[in-house]
């Protein structure tokens, strides 16, 4: 429906006897007079834009991008509905963007708003729910939630095409480089492999997504250590149903458990570490894990005790920032925790996904109506990411480094127990997070 002049450029450059494919030669698979060589994909679509996962930041791209009347291809490897470890707390901050991003209300309703946190740390405890009016001021927009990811991202999704993004099962194998008319994006589907040549691509499929030669930077040296976290569903857990309840115990430190509460006495729980190079972490991770969940002398053991797993715990990484990434090329635009853009301290990102993607998305559509999608034309989306969360991200990474010494944590959990301003603004802080 929606067709920008690059599409009809792109149409006429093909219709032109495949000059587009010719001029990009051998090296994409095509011979110099255009015609495809043997056992390459041809050219099979031109899209606006591709963006390359379905997750938060690429939803939130692919709403910006077609309400700015471009013609959007959302990719994804896997088949939506599509389950993703997490602790599922969407904080204040994503459920704002969510909104504005036009998620269905439907959607939210079987989950219920947060009324605060609960903060447990080698036997001591603080309950971060603020219970007077003038306390509870400070949340009074928060409407921060846990909603399982096989139910928000789907949820993210149907918004993007609601707003006219066409979605589709599909691996992206590789972005190639930046052509006068495009670049090729190569995608093995369910129906087998093509090349879609896009104006413009988001590179949006989180942990480890490398498929862009020419952003695809290696670590470097001062880059926060990678994050690593095991997360389970339990039936019939009896922590409190309106609060996160997180564990900052000393054998979980640098790291952390949590139990985060689902309706009908269900809840999401978990524990997460750093990754410390050499350590056997998958082996640590299921040690800790266990010992969370069902050590007697565990925190969570009186909120555990009669509760039975409902399905097998499974971990994922995490790209915790700030780290040095580019995230413009020509033609390109890295979102969400492709781009490094997840809470050190917390390994939260979803709201710095849909803020990214949403920004992302704006950013490559404003460049594809100028004619210049060129890096330069792209760099202020990489400048204003940096100044709007590079303060957050490095002060999240100095509180955990502080906090990695349990002595620390406890002082801090003493110290502010009585203050009775904490259980408002600590609870406002944990519930923005997310
Ligand atoms: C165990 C755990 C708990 C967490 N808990 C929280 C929490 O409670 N709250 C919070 O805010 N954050 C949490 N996070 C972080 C959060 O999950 C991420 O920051 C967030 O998912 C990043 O969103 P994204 O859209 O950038 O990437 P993702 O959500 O990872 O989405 C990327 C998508 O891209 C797709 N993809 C990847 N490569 C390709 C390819 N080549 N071709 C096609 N598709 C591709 C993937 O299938 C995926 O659907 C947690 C992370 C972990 C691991």
């Amino acid at each position: 429906m929606v067709h920008g002049t690059l599409v009809a450029r792109m149409a006429e450059a093909r219709r032109r006897g495949n000059v587009v494919a010719a001029d990009r030669g051998a090296a994409n698979g095509h011979t110099p007079d255009g015609r495809v060589s043997r056992g390459e994909p041809p050219v099979a679509e031109t899209v606006d834009v591709v963006v390359v996962g379905a997750g938060p930041a690429g939803s939130a791209a692919a709403v910006e991008l077609a309400r700015a009347g471009r013609e959007v291809l959302l990719l994804d490897r896997a088949a939506f509905p599509r389950d993703k470890p997490c602790g599922d707390l969407i904080g204040a901050r994503a459920m704002a963007w969510a909104r504005s991003l036009g998620i269905a209300e439907a959607d939210l309703a079987p989950y219920s708003r947060l009324a605060g946190a609960h903060v447990t740390a080698d036997g001591g405890a603080l309950d971060l729910v603020p219970v007077t009016a003038l306390g509870r001021m400070p949340l009074r927009r928060s409407d921060a939630r846990v909603v399982p990811r096989v139910v928000f991202d789907q949820a993210m999704v149907r918004a993007a095409e609601r707003a006219g993004a066409v979605v589709r099962q599909g691996t992206v194998r590789s972005v190639g480089p930046p052509e006068p008319e495009g670049r090729t994006v190569r995608v093995e589907g369910p129906g087998g492999g093509e090349e879609i040549l896009a104006g413009g691509v988001v590179l949006a499929g989180g942990y480890g997504c490398r498929v862009a030669a020419d952003v695809a930077t290696a670590p470097q040296a001062g880059d926060p250590p990678r994050g690593i976290a095991l997360r389970g569903y339990f039936g019939n857990v009896a922590a409190p149903p309106d609060r996160i309840v997180f564990s900052l115990d000393r054998w979980v430190l640098p790291g952390y458990g949590w139990i985060f509460p689902l309706p009908d006495g269900g809840a999401n729980v978990g524990v997460g570490t750093l990754v410390r190079p050499g350590e056997g972490e998958a082996e640590h991770l299921r040690e800790l894990y266990a010992r969370y969940t069902e050590d007697p002398a565990s925190p969570a053991a009186i909120w555990l005790a009669g509760a039975r797993p409902i399905q097998d715990p499974r971990s994922w990484p995490l790209d915790l920032g700030p780290r040095r990434r580019r995230l413009v090329a020509d033609r390109l635009v890295v979102a969400g925790e492709a781009a490094g853009l997840v809470g050190p301290l917390t390994g939260a990102g979803i709201a710095f996904a849909l803020d990214s993607g949403a920004h992302a998305g704006r950013a490559l559509a404003r460049a594809l109506a100028s004619g210049e999608a060129e890096a330069g034309a792209l760099r202020p989306y990489a400048v204003s990411l940096r100044r709007r969360f590079g303060p957050w991200l490095r002060a999240e990474l100095w509180a955990q480094r502080f906090l990695s010494d349990p002595n620390r944590v406890r002082l801090l959990l003493d110290a502010t127990r009585p203050l009775p301003p904490t259980a408002a603004l600590g609870a406002r802080l944990l519930l923005h997070l997310g």
